[in-house]
């Protein structure tokens, strides 16, 4: 197998190809070894898994999925990446490399498709620049027992924050709502070819196999969320004035009232069994 985590054997095989990282599509590829079997080993990648991979690069965590997994299927964005793919991961059957945009795939078929009676995890050293875009594509999918990737990060802190913190945000409901967020650990910028700016951490999703929010209205609890977090540091009859303007001031005190919640609550306190309350107590208060 090609040592591609070693750059005595990375940077030649680049070179061999004129290959030039590109800086808009996020390439930063890994360059130490326990990187790769970590984040394979701690997502549980086993015989009985089915993995999607976001952005192989030129293959280091995706020849570790592959020494484990049943199947792998990886996307990649860069075609330029083919023929060094071709030396570093062509070697294993059970991988099948996709060419083009993750943003524009079926994920819920492919899943169907490709990794039938297998447990179906993703995995990924994530394109930084569209983190939320994918991170928000998979768990919508709702077709993965769990999602274990590398992200900034402050990104990773903000998906495991807890109510009342600084990093505690729209984006964290959103995740937490669909799954358990575990911190694994955090990567140093000298792990990666070329360096980026930040640290990174590797965290894990636990898919939730039941949601029991008791949210009816799954657009209505986004929208209070997301109202709930447009005005940080005010009070949340504000946010849910102006995020409902259907309800006015009165309404929106009154809707916070009858959740039992204080006027002067501000929506970055809020759990998400509170703000699935305040969605249903609007939902209750909408003309039929
Ligand atoms: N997995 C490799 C590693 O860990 O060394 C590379 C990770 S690098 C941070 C991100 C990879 O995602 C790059 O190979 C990049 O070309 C690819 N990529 C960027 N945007 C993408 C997209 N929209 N769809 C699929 N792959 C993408």
């Amino acid at each position: 197998m090609v040592d591609v985590c070693n750059i005595q054997v990375m940077k030649p095989l680049l070179e061999q190809y004129g290959f030039r990282f590109s800086k808009a599509k996020g390439q930063n590829f890994l360059i130490a070894p326990w990187v790769p079997e970590s984040i394979a080993r701690e997502a549980g990648v086993d015989d009985t898994a089915g993995v999607l991979e976001i952005g192989p690069g030129i293959g280091s965590l995706t020849q570790q999925l592959c020494l484990r997994a049943e199947k792998v299927c990886a996307v990649e964005l860069d075609s330029r990446l083919k023929p060094i793919l071709g030396q570093t991961v062509g070697e294993f059957h059970n991988l099948e490399l996709l060419w083009g945009d993750v943003l524009k795939l079926d994920i819920p078929a492919l899943v169907r498709e490709r990794f039938r009676g297998l447990r179906p995890m993703a995995c990924a050293n994530l394109p930084y620049y569209i983190t939320s875009p994918i991170l928000t594509a998979l768990l919508e999918a709702d077709c993965f027992e769990s999602v274990t990737v590398m992200v900034q990060k402050e990104v990773a802190q903000r998906i495991a924050a807890a109510p009342g913190t600084a990093d505690y945000s729209a984006f964290t409901i959103f995740c937490q709502y669909y799954a358990q967020p575990r911190l694994l650990f955090d990567v140093s910028a000298h792990c990666f070819l070329p360096q980026p700016k930040v640290t990174s951490s590797v965290i894990q999703l636990q898919v939730r196999t039941s949601r029991n929010w008791n949210v009816p209205d799954e657009a209505l609890f986004f929208r209070v969320v997301r109202a709930g977090f447009a005005m940080r540091r005010k009070k949340l009859s504000n946010g849910l004035a102006s995020g409902f303007p259907e309800l006015g001031k009165q309404g929106a005190a009154d809707v916070i009232a009858a959740c039992d919640l204080g006027e002067n609550v501000r929506g970055e306190t809020l759990s998400i069994p509170q703000f699935a309350s305040i969605a249903r107590e609007i939902a209750a208060r909408k003309p039929r």
